[in-house]
């Protein structure tokens, strides 16, 4: 079986109503919605629509959901793909892939290319020299260079790229005309938790008088995906007790059980 160089999405459904709180960032994003939309609009007074953003920030805080409501809201095809996959799946063709992957969402466009976990491919060069790997890292990075240079001013393709360690990347992928907007997606605040336990319950039945300000306080340091599990759990754990509806307890026990799972894994990673 053929490894799936990327994903390919023609209608997507995702829309700013998915993403809860992130203001700024979807304030930010909202102007390449309008490029891709209307991009004479733009063009026509002179200006140059950007190539590239880069969203930056925590592991589950919604970069490659929010990347998905752009191409939702502005109606063109999502093109997605992993930098980690990429650099193991695709030994020695990974250049020929990047080429691949932009001549397709050329084809298609306007049209969005979602690179999650950019750091894999775009880690400053000359690092790591004893890796024999690191040749092939290059060549793919510097094949996704020349592909944005070699962007007409009205392709129309937008790339948006996800990282939670801008820090590690080659300064060559923020030069203009690359990646040279950055967007950040932080962890949320209590406010923003509320909201995205709001998004996150909507499919489930509720007890009454279920109290939101509640949650939100009880997860501090959660980010939106550890929300969405907590959702879950507490739905299972509520099916699992023989229950008509999710209450403030499933909820808690739900809370309890990903906090577990959280300290697990930073045990793991220290
Ligand atoms: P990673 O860096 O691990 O790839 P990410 O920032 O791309 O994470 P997503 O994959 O977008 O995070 O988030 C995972 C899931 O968590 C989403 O599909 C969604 O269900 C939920 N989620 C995360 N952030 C939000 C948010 N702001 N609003 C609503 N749901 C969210």
């Amino acid at each position: 079986s053929k490894a799936k160089l990327f994903d390919e999405k023609t209608d997507v459904k995702t829309s700013f109503k998915d993403v809860a709180g992130l203001e700024g960032a979807k304030e930010e994003v909202q102007e390449i919605v309008d490029f891709l939309k209307n991009p004479e609009k733009y063009t026509s007074l002179g200006g140059k629509i950007p190539k590239g953003a880069l969203l930056v920030g925590p592991p589950g805080t919604g970069k490659t959901l929010l990347a998905k409501a752009v191409a939702g809201e502005a109606k063109v095809p999502f093109f997605s793909l992993s930098g980690s996959d990429f650099v193991e799946m695709f030994v020695g063709v990974g250049a020929s892939r990047v080429r691949d992957l932009f001549k397709q969402a050329k084809e298609k466009s306007p049209s969005i290319i979602f690179i999650d976990e950019i750091d894999a491919i775009g880690r400053a060069r000359g690092k790591n020299a004893m890796s024999g790997s690191n040749d092939e890292r290059e060549n793919t990075l510097n094949q996704l260079l020349t592909e944005m240079d070699g962007f007409g001013t009205n392709t129309n393709v937008i790339v948006l790229a996800a990282t939670n360690r801008a820090d590690i990347l080659d300064k060559a992928l923020m030069r203009a005309g690359r990646f040279d907007r950055q967007i950040f997606v932080d962890l949320p605040d209590v406010r923003e938790r509320k909201e995205i336990f709001e998004v996150h319950l909507r499919p489930l039945k509720k007890a009454e008088g279920l109290d939101l300000d509640f949650l939100s306080k009880q997860t501090p340091g959660f980010s939106g995906a550890d929300i969405a599990n907590v959702c879950n759990e507490a739905a299972l754990i509520a099916a699992r007790n023989n229950k008509k509806a999710v209450d403030k307890q499933d909820f808690l026990d739900a809370v309890d059980r990903i906090i577990g799972g959280l300290e697990k894994k930073n045990k793991i990673v220290t």
